[in-house]
């Protein structure tokens, strides 16, 4: 799920990009003052959501470089402040280095509270590289500082014309940090609209004098984390927390939706006091990772959610339970299947029927089989779904009293 999601939004993301290198071929055709406001407005949109969310670090990531951008496309105009050439080009080549660097370094901090020690040295550290930025755009600061910052390494064809070369390597650096930090990450969205918001302000950078082709980078670069704010609110509300599956609001709306032929089954682990119990909450919490992750690959159409607790939820759409019923139980065996290994607890408090316990070489660690009982009921007698869920929980009860780990069809 994970995974999908990932690379759903960096098509996304890529698809906002892509439009924004399209519009570039026009660029003496857009409306740049109607751009310039929408760039403007997309900032302060991620920003708001920024601190909405109390997720600060994007908005950090991307202050610097929208003031830079500001700058470059002449955005104080209206305030009667001009940015004279020689010093827009070295802000341009400043930007080069602070915008990777920024990016990377903020999506690895630790979000913290706005009143700490720490963001209090985050604000402090944003605050200087403005100074700077204030400093050159206003010529007061060494245009020495070009010549090092824009040494060549390497000629054509490797160098790209205009992107100074030691920056380059600061962007690989920066790039791998952040791809690696959007695959160790469960919750992505945020990290990966870091990743494609970069992209854009280095497009930005790279497109500079063309006024046009800037302010629609760095308008895809902020729409971009807006709308890993908005992804990530979606999921928020929608997906359950612990074991990432769809929770009970995705439920009932799926319900809802639901007509004509369809199959629902409720499935609850066994005995799962027990195994909190004898094994700690905390196991329990990777135990039921387990099931979720398991349930995710129902093949027949299923859908899963996590009902509440212990309890999932899945929906066939235009499946009845007759139908379903060799998935659901392929889904029970995958369950059964998957042992679950924990360190052993030195002394064991309760003793478990249910849990068969294999000893292996190595008696520090316990291999515990999980097992969850099915109900299925369908719609095809004519009731609501709230009854067909009711139904489907009944065939559970059933279940749960034939002695557990196996499938009732009612
Ligand atoms: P049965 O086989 O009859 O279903 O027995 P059971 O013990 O699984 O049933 P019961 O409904 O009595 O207990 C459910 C337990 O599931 C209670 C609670 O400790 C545990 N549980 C519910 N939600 C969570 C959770 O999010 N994490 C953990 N670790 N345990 C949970
Ligand atoms: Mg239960
Ligand atoms: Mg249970």
């Amino acid at each position: 799920m994970s995974a999908f999601d990932r690379v759903g939004f960096s098509l996304f993301s890529l698809a906002i990009l892509a439009a924004a290198g399209v519009s570039v071929l026009f660029s003496d055709r857009l409306p740049i003052g109607a751009l310039l406001i929408f760039a403007h407005f997309f900032f302060f949109i991620a920003a708001a959501l920024s601190a909405q969310f109390g997720r600060l670090n994007p908005l950090y990531a991307l202050l610097p470089i929208w003031v830079v951008g500001a700058a470059l496309t002449d955005s104080f105009a209206f305030f009667d402040i001009r940015v004279e050439p020689a010093a827009a080009e070295l802000l341009r080549v400043v930007a080069w280095y602070i915008a990777p660097l920024n990016f990377a370094v903020f999506t690895w901090l630790e979000e913290r509270s706005f009143f700490s020690v720490s963001s209090l040295a985050r604000i402090t550290a944003i605050a200087l590289e403005l100074c700077v930025i204030a400093l050159i755009a206003f010529s007061a600061a060494a245009p020495n500082a070009y010549d090092a910052l824009a040494t060549e390494l390497f000629s054509p064809p490797l160098a790209l014309a205009g992107v100074p070369q030691i920056a380059l390597i600061v962007v690989l650096l920066a790039a791998i940090a952040l791809i690696v930090k959007i695959f160790i990450e469960r919750q992505n969205t945020l990290e990966t609209a870091m990743f494609f918001a970069l992209l854009g302000a280095l497009a930005a950078l790279y497109f500079y004098p063309d006024r046009g082709a800037q302010i629609v980078f760095l308008l895809a670069s902020a729409a971009i984390i807006a709308a890993g704010f908005t992804r990530l609110a979606y999921k928020l509300a929608y997906y359950d927390e612990l074991t990432g599956a769809l929770g009970r609001r995705a439920l009932f709306e799926a319900l809802h939706k639901l007509s004509g032929r369809y199959a629902i089954a409720m499935v609850d682990i066994d005995h799962f006091k027990l195994f909190n119990d004898r094994y700690g909450h905390d196991a329990g919490d990777q135990a039921l990772k387990m099931v979720a992750t398991k349930l995710a690959l129902t093949r027949g159409g299923a859908k899963v959610y996590r009902y509440g607790g212990e309890e999932f939820t899945i929906i066939f759409n235009g499946k009845n339970k007759k139908e379903a019923a060799p998935y659901l139980e392929e889904a029970r065996e995958a369950v059964e299947g998957s042992p679950f290994i924990k360190r052993s607890a030195k002394r064991p408090k309760a003793k478990l029927k249910n849990y068969r316990k294999v000893r292996g070489a190595n008696d520090d660690y316990e291999r515990i089989t999980v097992t969850i009982s099915i109900g299925a009921s369908d719609g095809e007698n004519g009731g609501t779904q709230n009854e067909v869920i009711k139904a489907a929980d009944r065939a559970l009860y059933r279940a749960k009293e034939q002695g557990r780990n196996r499938v009732v069809v009612s």
